[in-house]
Parts: structure tokens; C-alpha cells; sequence
């Protein structure tokens, strides 16, 4: 089974989110953040004139917007928002809108994006871009040594779910619990 990136963060929320998603019927609505439609074009541009963007220096010979990728060892795939494929680096850019630094989540799931494009392009992902709706904020991530390491251990995790179908121990706190989709199907919690 084709594990989709964006369970990456919700497996670090709650691993259960991830039994729910892949191994039941059971499928809430999750409320879209923000819609940003066409608005996309415009952050884009926004980005490509940030002084500080150029400063990174990517010398992107292709943008890339809103393409699949998926590869089968490990079996992952997603969309990439955005993305730069360089002559010597492939370098994927992610919207958040919720505001303050990237988490360890979004991270991983930023170098989840990043392995998929340097499978398809055959070049070295080394950074991500994380921007908030707002282009004046942007953090490059560097996927460093332990990135990599994190996000093998989590997709194997999230493998693990798909191929036993044992519904997972959460550790989640009541806090986390009570903004779930799933809380209903929950029993044991709260
Ligand atoms: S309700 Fe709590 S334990 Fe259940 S899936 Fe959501 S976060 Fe995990």
C-alpha cells in the first residue's frame, strides 16, 4: 500500500490516525486550513522576489507546482505545493498556515517531499522550504543526517500499522484527543 506523506504528521500526532485512515472506512472531514486556490500564484511570485529567498541561492533551472510523485521502496507518495529542481539539487517548498517555526512533523514531511523528488529527478535533496501564507516568513530546513534517520523510523512505523492492521497504543495527551476527528472512535480515551 502507497503510504500518502501527509499521514507523516498525523502518525507523529497519533499513530492511530493512521490506522483509522489506511485500515478503516472511517473518514471524517478534516476541515481544509485555508483555501488558497489561485492565491498560490501569488505567494509564488511573492517568494521568487523575496530578497532573502534569493539569498539561498537556488538556481532553479524548473519550478515545479502541485505534482504527484510516489516511489516503491519506501512505498510513498504525495503531492509537492512547489518545488525547485536545480542542476545540482532538488529542493521542495511546502505551505503552512499556521503560524511559528516548523515542527519536527513538518520537517519530516518536508524530507519526505524532498526524497520523492530526488528519486524522480536523480538529484540530491539536501533543503526544503517551509512558507507561511504570509511570504515574509519562510524557514529553510536543512534535511540533515538525523532528519533522514527520523523519517525512515516513521515510515517504517506507519508500514509497520499497514502491514500488521494492529491498532496502534496512542500516547496522545487529552489536549490532543479533544481536537480529533477521531475522538468518537476512540473508546479508551478521555
Ligand atoms: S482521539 Fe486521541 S488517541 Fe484517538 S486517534 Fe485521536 S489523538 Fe489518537
Amino acid at each position: 500500500m502507497m503510504i500518502p506523506v501527509n499521514l507523516i504528521r498525523q502518525y507523529i500526532f497519533c499513530p492511530r490516525i493512521v490506522y483509522y485512515n489506511l485500515l478503516t472506512d472511517i473518514k471524517p472531514q478534516f476541515p481544509r486550513h485555508v483555501s488558497l486556490g489561485t492565491e498560490y500564484h501569488t505567494l509564488q511570485d511573492e517568494l521568487l522576489k523575496n530578497r532573502r529567498f534569493k539569498k539561498l541561492n537556488i538556481n532553479y533551472r524548473e519550478i515545479i507546482t502541485g505534482k504527484y510523485f510516489s516511489m516503491q521502496d519506501p512505498g510513498i507518495g504525495g503531492i509537492v505545493d512547489l518545488g525547485f529542481v536545480c542542476e545540482d539539487e532538488v529542493v521542495p517548498v511546502e505551505y503552512k498556515f499556521i503560524d511559528g517555526k516548523p515542527s519536527l512533523s513538518h520537517k519530516l514531511q518536508l524530507a519526505a517531499y524532498g526524497k520523492l523528488m530526488s528519486e524522480y529527478y536523480g538529484l540530491p535533496a539536501r533543503r526544503g522550504i517551509i512558507i507561511y501564507s504570509n511570504n515574509i516568513k519562510f524557514y529553510q530546513v536543512v534535511f540533515s543526517r538525523e532528519i533522514w534517520n527520523k523519517l525512515q523510523k516513521v515510515i517504517a512505523g506507519i508500514q509497520k500499522i499497514v502491514d500488521t492492521e494492529i491498532f496502534p497504543d496512542s500516547s496522545a495527551t487529552e489536549k490532543q484527543c479533544s481536537q480529533c476527528e477521531y475522538l468518537n472512535y476512540c473508546n479508551d480515551r478521555i
